[in-house]
């Protein structure tokens, strides 16, 4: 009758059996070292990394009937009975079940009172961010001047759901989570101790990777294997009593879906309902995926594996291989469908369907990763290697590839068309006199409107489908192009009037004269239209 499951049977009872939070045993081992000590703390972690055996460590520093130390004796009676739970001054008090105002009032009526059995009473109060708004005011007062005899532990999950005014009279300690390594030599520890067989390291390494940083589900779990195996611990019961990774499930969900797959998304779906499955978990593992296949993309050499795991080793080259496979873009959106889906999966019918409409929004946004695809398709030039992108496509992708394939020949005409009208404007003619100026400035004028309309219609149509293919001549050019010419054409006008002045006779008559006036006219028009479309595109830009 006196069986203890194995996660408090292993609670520390001295600092130096703490597994891991070196940075906080350290700063309270100094702290009881130089008896000074502050009247408020915040263990603040994730669940099972040893908030609350930490906490009441220090009560036990605290009141040890030695001294006031860090080196607790752990066999005088206040120490055993902080250890066995019957310790009068160690206040546990649970703020999930006692939020009430009321509740804070009548405990803390008492603070004022001196100590029964030790030197100091510590109030541990857990999930502190469950108490209401009223009963952290009414906390304030006492927390921030308690009596010598008192010493608050606010333990919480969540410290961000704490008010400011709590947060700044207490001194905080963050709690990491446990890695591999940290848990495993522990569980190597307990087995040894609990004369407990494992075959290899790898199953070990196995429960860690399950138990997700925590310390007490990692104890829960090797007390569970070691009952389904009678004492001994192999990779088969390991497998028999995890099943799956569930990052397994999420990953393979995943491939399905760029794959493009819908009935093997549906078969999953169905047998992950069978397994009884938590479909805000394969949530969570699904966008814990995509984060990682992001990282692969951006920065591969950040994912450094801690462990040597098989399996998980074969995880982690699928996912190396997805990265290669899904674009960043369409990584980003899944992610953000995901998260979407499951912020929306309390409104959905059921938690199913929530998945199933989710993996198909997914499916909607990014049809068979077709953009990475056709991004592959613009690059290649030899119609060999379109081909060969064709053929890894279904049917109906490739009418779309084909359609693509219409459009870029279609921009690819009017390109030439443009780079035509380019090459006549440019063409140099020869001018002998006031006549053909007005003739070849004409249809130099006309030529360049044509292509500058052209190149704008074109430029609009191609910035909104695709910002890869630029023309090859861009309105700016244009613009310079006729600000060139125009300059040169006032250039001419002063010179001529120069000689107008000289000469007493000319040969140039009226006509000339306002043909040449004309030309001048449309082209300041021009320019003020020119600089104008140049500003759009530039906004457009
Ligand atoms: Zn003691």
């Amino acid at each position: 009758m006196n069986y203890k499951v194995f996660a408090r049977k292993w609670r520390p009872k001295k600092f130096c059996e703490v597994v891991g939070q070196l940075h906080v045993v350290k700063a309270i081992i100094h702290s009881l070292n130089l008896n000074r000590m502050h009247h408020a703390y915040i263990f603040t972690g994730t669940r099972g990394s040893g908030k609350t055996t930490i906490a009441r460590l220090f009560a036990k520093g605290l009141n040890c009937e030695t001294q006031i130390t860090s080196d607790v004796c752990g066999s005088c009676k206040n120490c055993s009975d902080i250890e066995s739970g019957c310790f009068i001054d160690l206040i546990e008090i649970d703020a999930a079940s006692k939020s009430k105002v009321e509740d804070t009032r009548s405990f803390l009526d008492n603070v004022q009172y001196s100590p029964s059995q030790g030197k100091f009473k510590v109030y541990l109060i857990d999930e502190v961010h469950m108490l209401s708004r009223h009963s952290f005011n009414a906390l304030l007062k006492t927390l921030e001047e308690p009596p010598k005899h008192v010493k608050f532990i606010l333990v919480t999950t969540e410290y961000q759901k704490l008010p400011e005014t709590i947060l700044s009279r207490c001194l905080q300690f963050y709690f990491k989570p446990l890695n591999i390594i940290q848990i495993v030599t522990q569980l190597k520890y307990i087995c040894n101790q609990e004369n407990i067989n494992i075959d290899t390291e790898n199953s070990l390494e196995f429960l860690a990777y399950a138990a997700r940083g925590s310390i007490r589900d990692a104890l829960n779990l090797l007390e569970q294997a070691m009952i389904l195996g009678k004492n001994n611990i192999t990779i088969d019961v390991i497998n028999s009593m995890l099943g799956l990774l569930h990052i397994e499930h999420a990953l393979s969900l995943i491939e399905s879906l760029t794959n493009g797959n819908i009935n093997k998304i549906m078969n999953q779906i169905d047998n992950y309902s069978i397994l009884g499955i938590n479909w805000d978990y394969l949530f969570e593992e699904i966008l814990i995926v995509l984060q990682k296949i992001a990282i692969y993309q951006f920065s591969p050499h950040s994912l450094k594996n801690q462990i040597s795991i098989v399996e998980i080793k074969d995880i982690e080259k699928r996912m190396h291989k997805l990265s290669d496979f899904i674009s960043p873009e369409n990584v980003q959106l899944y992610y953000q469908i995901f998260l979407l889906g499951r912020r929306e999966l309390s409104y959905a019918p059921s938690h199913r369907i929530g998945m199933e409409m989710t993996m198909l929004r997914a499916l909607a946004f990014c049809p068979v990763n077709l953009d990475s695809k056709s991004e592959q398709y613009y690059n290649s030039e030899n119609t060999s290697n379109k081909e060969e992108v064709c053929k890894n496509f279904s049917k109906k992708n490739v009418t779309q590839l084909i359609n693509i394939n219409k459009y870029t020949d279609s921009i690819s005409d009017k390109k030439q068309q443009i780079q035509n009208n380019f090459n006549n404007v440019t063409h140099t003619e020869k001018i002998k006199n006031i006549q053909d100026l007005t003739n070849v400035s004409g249809s130099k004028l006309e030529k360049l409107q044509l292509s500058l309309t052209n190149q704008a219609v074109i430029n609009n149509k191609i910035i909104s489908s695709n910002s890869k293919i630029r023309p090859q001549y861009p309105i700016s050019h244009v613009t310079s192009e006729i600000l060139d010419a125009r300059n040169k054409l006032i250039k001419y006008q002063r010179d001529y009037k120069q000689s107008m002045l000289t000469k007493t006779k000319s040969n140039i008559n009226t006509q000339d004269e306002q043909g040449l006036e004309d030309i001048l006219r449309r082209f300041t028009n021009i320019d003020v239209k020119i600089s104008k479309d140049g500003d759009i595109h530039n906004k457009k830009k």
